[in-house]
């Protein structure tokens, strides 16, 4: 994939493993940053959880159209995540809706996706999100009530995976008390909107 497209396009990548409250920061961002930020809502073949919406919370694809889309270079990048035979992915075109609407893009996405961002887009603002201490994703993740023991298992290995890379992000930030992990990720958005 060329960078040409997307070339002056500023992405704010967010990573870190499932449960420490990736989702609940980007709605918060989306309503109060500073900055203007448009999330990028992603596809993925995985069923929707009860109150998930499709078209806002992601695109709901069956495998077939995914693979489709992704032979056809719709994607800026996807993943299978979680080792569950389920795919990810970020579609070219929510990154034409982030463009048009003069803001940056923001991406959840799992720690491949955000090598390939980087690779693609080196100014591209990269964030980990951690918890102090596994014990406390894995407590909100079964709190949070929406997965299975297996897919809960099968998050919590991939979890391990996922935080040895936490060092290779630009700004590492550990999300225990949810109003201070928002300042300080303002205050980051802040800096690199003036080093911009
Ligand atoms: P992720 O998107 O990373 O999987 P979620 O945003 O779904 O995580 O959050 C997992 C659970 O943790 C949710 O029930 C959410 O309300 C809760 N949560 C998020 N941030 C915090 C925090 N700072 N302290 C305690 N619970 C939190
Ligand atoms: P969940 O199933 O809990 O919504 O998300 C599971 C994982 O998929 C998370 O680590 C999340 O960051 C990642 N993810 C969500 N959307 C994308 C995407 O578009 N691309 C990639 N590579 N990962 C994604």
């Amino acid at each position: 994939m060329s960078s040409g497209e997307f070339g002056s396009m500023q992405f704010v990548v967010l990573s870190g493993p499932s449960g420490v409250g990736k989702s609940t920061i980007v709605d918060r961002l989306i309503r109060e940053s500073p900055v203007r930020l448009v999330k990028s809502v992603s596809a993925t073949t995985r069923a929707p959880r009860k109150n998930e919406v499709d078209g806002q919370d992601y695109y709901f694809l069956s495998l077939d159209e995914f693979t489709r889309r992704r032979l056809a270079g719709e994607f800026l990048e996807c993943a299978e995540v979680h080792t569950s035979g389920k795919w990810y992915g970020t579609l070219k075109s929510e990154i034409h809706r982030a463009a048009a609407l003069g803001g940056w893009a923001l991406l959840e996405i799992d720690v491949q996706g955000a090598r390939q961002i980087v690779d693609n887009f080196p100014q591209a603002l990269t964030i980990f999100i951690s918890t102090p201490s596994e014990a406390d994703f894995e407590r909100r993740l079964r709190d949070r009530g929406t997965e299975s023991e297996e897919a809960i298992q099968k998050r919590l290995a991939t979890a391990r995976a996922e935080l040895a890379e936490a060092g290779s992000y630009r700004f590492q930030v550990v999300n225990d008390d949810l109003a201070q992990t928002l300042s300080e990720i303002t205050r980051i958005l802040l800096e690199w909107k003036d080093k911009a």
